[in-house]
């Protein structure tokens, strides 16, 4: 769901336009004193709030009159569920920002329809110093020659990839064209451009990493992967890391730029302060340290469409510790992507992602998984040849351990996994609804543990 998904070019030129003034004041942030950067959030916030209370039809009566006293005061204010905003649509616009210094961004979600968010361009300006200052800790420099996998969007109709001029050359990669006929192209481009990063969704990466493994394609070596979209599982992580010889560093963000959080080199993540206030809700309450919630974000970037305690959908672990690295942002211990996204057991406990299945596994490249039935689940996998008997056997006991041994499955090959318009699938598609998990809308939300 990222802005990357649908404007990796823009992603590209336009850091280098963020005003560099803005991107050395948000250079220190991470660093500065809890006490201190929690009233910069409050002071930040409760402007947003002023705005949003006098200029957004939709808040006119949602939010109270006064200035909120502490960051804890935020939790009495309504969420708003993402159906709820598709509802409000223009009534969530503010009147005070003129259109023509907007834009309009489709978020490319993989399920429901898609909500277009208004943002101011010094908003996506701001977004963009967010993801430098992000390039920065992990050690990329500006120059860097990036390849970037994004939706058919950000190339257009031509070849499945295309090389940009700018600061560091760019090859941009379509994530849609990625299929068992077309990997090993995708990798000789890869090796002719010799790129310093890496940035793509796990399930465009992980298929590529898989096929790299089994397969030599001239020298890749990039110094740093970086991944966004899905969540992304220990499994995957050690593939591409193992693959590409070179760490991973992960990061959430949502087009609705109410959040990002960022991993750094210690292998934190942290909540990225100045971007939006995240909180994780479980029963409508804020998660403990370990346990799992709902990201509700409030972004404080962008004055033209103020998202205010918006539910996500995406499911987190908030975490316990100071990071090493000595930044003072939160940190998260876990990002386990969609709540929807989850596969049951026949019994209604959630199973979780299943792309560890494919370990020991080298003639499947990427699997999804139906679950058609409460008590039934088809797999269908890519393969460039032939599955090898022994290892779908492997697949089926894999799967029997984990959704137990009533589940009845059948594996079926196919040459592609469809992409959504921004590249992304839905790796596990859980058809029925387990019971007691439900996601916000009213205070009652019950996720996973
Ligand atoms: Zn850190």
């Amino acid at each position: 769901v990222l802005i990357s998904s649908d404007g990796v070019h823009q992603q590209y030129f336009a850091q280098r336009g963020a005003r560099a003034d803005y991107r050395a004041g948000i250079r220190g942030l991470p660093w500065k004193p809890r006490d201190q950067m929690r009233a910069w959030q409050l002071n930040a916030l409760n402007a947003v709030l002023r705005h949003a209370r006098r200029d957004v039809p939709f808040y006119a009566d949602r939010i109270p009159d006064d200035d909120l006293e502490s960051l804890d005061d935020l939790a009495s204010l309504p969420i708003l569920t993402r159906d709820e905003a598709l509802r409000a649509g223009a009534q969530l616009h503010s009147r005070a920002i003129s259109q023509r210094s907007t834009v309009d961004l489709q978020t490319g979600g993989t399920t429901g329809s898609p909500l277009s968010v208004r943002a101011t361009l010094s908003a996506i300006e701001r977004h963009y110093a967010a993801f430098t200052r992000f390039r920065e800790w992990i050690g990329i420099p500006d120059r860097a020659r990036v390849v970037a996998f994004g939706g058919k969007s950000s190339i257009g109709d031509g070849p499945p990839w295309v090389r940009v001029p700018g600061t560091g050359a760019a090859l941009v990669c379509a994530a849609d064209g990625l299929n068992g006929d077309s990997i090993d192209g995708y990798l000789n481009a890869l090796a002719e451009f010799t790129p310093d990063i890496i940035d793509g969704y796990p399930s465009s990466l992980l298929p590529l990493a898989r096929r790299l493994k089994s397969h030599v394609h001239g020298r890749i070596r990039p110094t740093a992967v970086i991944t966004s979209g899905d969540a992304l599982t220990p499994f995957a992580r050690r593939q591409i890391e193992e693959a590409f010889s070179c760490p991973v560093f992960d990061h959430y963000g949502a087009a609705e730029m109410v959040a990002f959080i960022t991993e750094c080199r210690a292998g934190s993540y942290h909540v990225n302060d100045d971007y939006g206030v995240v909180e994780i809700v479980r029963d409508g309450r804020a998660a403990l340290p370990g346990e799992s919630g709902e990201i509700v974000a409030t972004g404080l970037l962008n004055e033209a469409m103020p998202l205010i305690r918006y539910a996500t959908g995406d499911i987190a672990v908030p975490g316990t510790t100071h990071c090493p690295c000595g930044r003072t942002f939160p940190t998260i211990e876990r990002i386990m992507g969609r709540a929807d996204e989850g596969l049951f057991a026949p019994d209604g406990h959630m199973v979780g992602r299943l792309d560890v299945m494919l370990r020991g596994v080298s003639t499947v490249m990427e699997a999804r998984i139906i679950q058609d039935a409460p008590d039934h689940v088809t797999l269908e996998a890519v393969a460039l040849d032939t599955i090898d008997p022994l290892e779908a056997a492997t697949i089926m006991t894999e799967l029997r351990q984990r959704l137990g041994p009533s589940i009845k499955a059948d594996l079926v090959r196919v040459k592609r996994i469809p992409r959504t318009p921004s590249g992304r699938y839905r790796p596990v598609q859980g058809l029925t609804t387990p019971p007691g998990i439900r996601m916000v809308p009213d205070s009652k939300t019950r996720v996973p543990a």
